[in-house]
């Protein structure tokens, strides 16, 4: 941690989620704890123990009060993970084992209690069950607390805090966002991750301004702190002086009065104006987030991630859960459609259970729909809670990760026995729902004449599928650079989904990050795909974009972008086209300064 106060210290990281705002700093530092380790004499012995049992005590009613102070329900949902904290506490063999070390090497309680959990950590390590292996990071997520206690340290106890703050992290897992009181963030900023990852997109969501892949924030910046972040840009100043303060908030009134124009087009069809309609659509994670999507004027969710409902538990949600969540959603979206993508879980999200852990390459191994495959009975139960709901309004079903036309045959084959099920139960559901492919493997990609036979739909899942075409880790910051959306084997990918998709008679959404850009949306609309969905915020601008456009010119000048080397190349050529059109409307659409 530094120790200077700096002013005016200017890093830059990447924009993860929209919004300029200032706050002060506050700290989780998690286990970045640095522990005084002394010797000490028979006489201070039964001090350093009392000190240790009044730190357990201490952090025994700090997750009580945590826990208490969790009003949202769909949070409290969650808090199961507080009581594996406390009964850690409780364990006799972390307390005795520690006070035994107190006693017999004569070591302070700090010291006492590292040494305990080395010996556990290796017991840890040797553990085969998952489940059990993974109550590792618990253990330390404890240890930190304890910690902190016996070092007087103040905590990353979110509920304690007055006022809005910046949460500064090492990292941020979706686990550790739900766990905090949201009202009282202003922003995120994490020294890992990069645009597309989890935690981002979360972020995006619950519409928190988040700077990603700082790599130094935690080092460099001070609990307390000020902070004056750009979730666009990704500048992020430390104790910024009243004149740069002043900059940054012009800026915000420029682009707050751009937004409020651009809300005006929410209510809009997304239509171009030689009359080529797109559906746009919203990517949500909770069924409270229908409400944000209808305001923004989408016509669907085009994405219903369903990881949420797993996380931050032991158990598994029940058929019962699915249902009543799939329920609220189909009632709460209809008319329209929601399309709900059975669990992608792996990469950058985890299960508790079911830890990626021992994998070498998590993005490439046991993920999404190879998960489902193996553990067809949780598959199954999360089918009959969609299928159950569907007779309750329009659904559809997406199947993430699919590399082939095996897994969709298998993915068919289990839906069709599910179905069957029911419809012998005699419960009501749609027995034509519609079944869609993610595609977001290059495999899927180059074969989806193939799948398009299998299936009712395509979604492009860009996110994944520039980071498995480019080999660019989508969290890593240090290849973000790489990670561009308009290299040409990205556009020619699209472009050959696109057409296979046409071929077979089938629709093509896409429901990567990508869509979200209207640079992009653009290209899109060029490419020639149907649907668009994207975080709620993002589709007015989008409508905006594509309600300027003709589709017939579009298409004509997006063809000629394949004889572009690079991304640059192609981006220039894009945002000259637009500029020499749309002066007026492009500036307006981008803000003066976004358009260099
Ligand atoms: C994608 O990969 O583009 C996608 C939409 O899925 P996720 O970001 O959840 O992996
Ligand atoms: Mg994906």
């Amino acid at each position: 941690m530094a120790v200077e106060q700096q002013t005016n210290k200017l890093i830059h990281g990447i924009g993860a989620s929209p919004g300029i705002v200032i706050g002060r700093a506050f700290l989780v530092e998690r286990f970045k704890v640095r522990l005084p380790q002394k010797r000490i004499s028979s006489e201070q012995v039964e001090e350093e123990v009392n000190r240790f049992l009044k730190a357990i005590q201490e952090s025994r009613e700090q997750l009580i009060e945590i826990k208490e102070k969790i009003l949202d329900p769909e949070v409290r949902r969650h808090s199961f993970i507080l009581d594996v904290h406390l009964m850690i506490l409780d364990d006799q063999m972390l307390m005795n084992d520690t006070i035994d070390t107190i006693r017999k090497r004569k070591v302070n309680a700090e010291w006492g209690l590292d040494l305990t959990l080395e010996r556990l950590d290796t017991a840890f390590k040797a553990i085969e069950d998952e489940y059990l292996r993974e109550r590792r990071s618990d253990l330390h997520y404890v240890s930190a607390r304890i910690f902190r206690n016996l070092l007087g340290r103040k905590h990353d106890d979110i509920t304690k805090i007055k006022g809005k703050v910046v949460v500064v992290a090492h990292d941020l897992s979706p686990a550790d966002t739900l766990q905090m009181n949201l009202k009282n963030i202003a922003g995120f900023i994490t020294d890992i991750g990069g645009k597309v990852s989890h935690t981002a997109i979360l972020a995006r969501s619950l519409e928190i301004p988040a700077v990603v892949g700082l790599e130094v924030a935690t080092s460099l910046i001070n609990g307390g702190d000020l902070l004056l972040m750009d979730g666009e840009t990704g500048d992020l100043v430390v104790n910024p002086t009243d004149e740069v303060s002043q900059s940054f908030l012009d800026r915000k009134r420029r682009i707050k009065l751009i937004e409020r124009e651009v809300l005006r087009y929410a209510s809009l069809p997304a239509e171009t104006r030689d009359g080529v309609r797109i559906r746009l659509q919203a990517n949500i994670e909770l069924v409270e987030e229908v409400s944000s999507a209808k305001m923004h004027g989408a016509e669907g969710i085009g994405l219903f991630r369903t990881e949420i409902l797993y996380l931050n538990r032991k158990d598994l949600p029940t058929e019962e859960e699915h249902y009543q969540t799939y329920r609220r959603l189909a009632e709460s979206i209809s008319p329209a459609t929601a399309t709900i993508r059975t669990l992608d879980i792996g990469g950058d999200k985890f299960l508790s259970n079911y830890s990626a852990d021992n994998e070498m390459n998590p993005a490439l191994g046991l993920r999404a729909i190879r998960f489902s495959m193996k553990e067809t009975d949780i598959f199954k139960i999360q089918l009959r809670g969609i299928l159950r709901a569907s007779s309750h309004g329009k659904l559809r079903i997406l199947l993430p990760m699919i590399s082939g036309i095996e897994e969709i045959r298998q993915a068919k084959a289990i839906l069709e026995e599910v179905k069957k099920e029911l419809i012998k139960a005699k419960v009501p559901l749609d027995a034509e729902i519609k079944i869609g492919a993610m595609i977001e493997i290059p495999s899927a990609s180059i074969c989806a004449d193939i799948l398009a036979r299998e299936v009712d739909f395509f979604s492009i899942g860009t996110n994944d599928l520039i980071q498995y075409a480019l080999a660019v880790d989508r969290i890593n910051e240090h290849v973000s650079y790489l990670y561009e959306p308009l290299h040409p084997a990205v556009l020619r990918i699209i472009r050959t989904v696109v057409q296979s998709a046409q071929q077979g008679g089938i629709p093509v959404a896409i429901c990567g990050e990508m869509a979200a850009e209207p640079i992009y949306a653009l290209i899109l609309l060029g490419l020639g795909l149907d649907e668009f969905s994207m975080n709620p915020v993002a589709i007015p601008k989008v409508k905006k974009i594509l309600r300027m456009m003709r589709y017939e010119e579009t298409r004509a000048m997006v063809d000629q972008l394949f004889q572009f080397p690079t991304a640059s190349d192609i981006e220039c050529h894009v945002r000259n086209w637009m500029a020499e059109r749309f002066p007026k409307d492009f500036i307006e659409c981008y803000g003066e300064d976004l358009t260099s």
